[in-house]
């Protein structure tokens, strides 16, 4: 269609959206979603708390009852503000487009999380991103320069890092806040599994840096439900591009029950950690298999042909996450989200076919 090519900006035509694949009647573990459905008795306490809720309504202007349960669920002090985003997706399109002036850059760490690039362009930023080591490491020097060089509106860096599972060095991440001409946004998405790393406690003393939190990796991917978590004169600027009631009444009402049951996604994230070191045991006993570390619910590992794997993964009714091919750090590698010890026991046992 010609119009659309005269109408749609370049850029935008340029993009590949966000990939998801179909993947029904397979094992799903290419999302980094939570395996456990919630406990029966609290399954049936949440449809009657949701017959309840006034659907005929509009949510509240600003919920502040969403609110409060996440400030108390994730330990938020009282001197932050918290911005409701529809998923956190939403928080990073939010910043994106608060933050861009003409010609301004926002900058990430490659590879990361695919929807710092596409918000970034999608709001009208020039992106820059900047190459973790090979082992996925933080290189600070390359960072440091690259902020010196492009002088970014905004940083963005996933803490844990999706899709590499590893955490960088706190103090490598403040230099580069204190850095920073720009905001730094870190993204806390994998917090339930990184044994308590977080920024959270730096927030409040910056004048530059925004977290970024969900309850997706938690166990309410459905819900779509993620915040920032940000000082009072960022969180005001952001709350003018929030759409009106972009969090709806049943994700609202949803939230806070699960999430005043606190033991309950506790259990499941830590039944998580413990089924990842297994998981991680297993892959490590597959030959030609490099398997890398992780603070988060899924594990990163590269074989001998991961586009192979890949086709026969999904032959055997599992469906991973196939990153060959999107970044040249991650040629060969698979990302395999943690799933039930049986989910878990079938992905080794069809991986150790395959690669037999
Ligand atoms: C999954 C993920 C998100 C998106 O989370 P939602 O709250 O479901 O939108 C954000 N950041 C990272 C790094 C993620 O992996």
């Amino acid at each position: 269609m010609k119009r659309v090519a005269d109408l749609v900006r370049e850029e935008i035509r340029a993009l590949s959206g966000y990939h998801v694949p179909p993947a029904e009647g397979l094992v799903k573990l290419d999302a980094m979603e939570n395996p456990y459905r919630l406990p029966p008795e609290l399954a049936r306490e949440l449809a009657e708390r949701l017959s309840e809720v006034a659907i005929n309504r509009y949510p509240p202007a600003d919920p502040v009852a969403l609110k409060a349960r996440l400030r108390e669920s994730f330990a938020i002090p009282a001197g932050l503000d918290i911005v409701l985003g529809n998923g956190s997706d939403e928080i990073l399109q939010i910043v994106a487009m608060a933050l861009a002036k003409p010609g301004a850059t926002a900058l990430s760490l490659e590879p990361s999380f695919a929807m710092y690039r596409i918000s970034a362009i999608a709001a009208g930023l020039a992106y820059a991103g900047v190459s973790l080591r090979p082992d996925f490491t933080l290189d600070e020097g390359a960072t440091l320069a690259a902020i010196e060089r492009h002088r970014p509106a905004l940083t963005w860096i996933s803490y844990p890092n999706n899709p590499t599972g590893n955490l960088f060095p706190r103090e490598a991440i403040l230099r580069i806040v204190e850095a920073a001409p720009g905001l730094v946004v870190v993204d806390e998405a994998y917090h339930p599994f990184a044994g308590g790393a977080s920024l959270l406690d730096e927030v409040a003393k910056r004048s530059n840096l925004v977290l970024v939190r969900t309850v997706s990796k938690l166990g309410l991917a459905g819900l779509r439900v993620g915040f920032a978590v940000a000082p009072r004169d960022w969180a005001a600027e952001f709350e003018k591009l929030r759409l009106p009631y972009n969090v709806n009444v049943l994700s609202a009402a949803a939230a806070e029950l699960v999430l005043s049951r606190a033991g309950v996604l506790a259990r499941q994230t830590e039944a998580i950690v413990a089924d990842r070191a297994r998981l991680e045991a297993a892959l490590d006993k597959l030959p030609g298999v490099t398997r890398f570390a992780s603070a988060t619910n899924f594990v990163l590992a590269r074989v001998p042909d991961a586009p192979r794997a890949f086709e026969g993964l999904k032959a055997r009714g599992i469906l991973v996450r196939t990153l060959h091919g999107t970044h040249s750090h991650l040629s060969n590698c698979l990302r395999f989200t943690v799933g039930t010890p049986d989910e878990n026991a079938r992905l080794a046992a069809a991986l150790a076919e395959i690669l037999a």
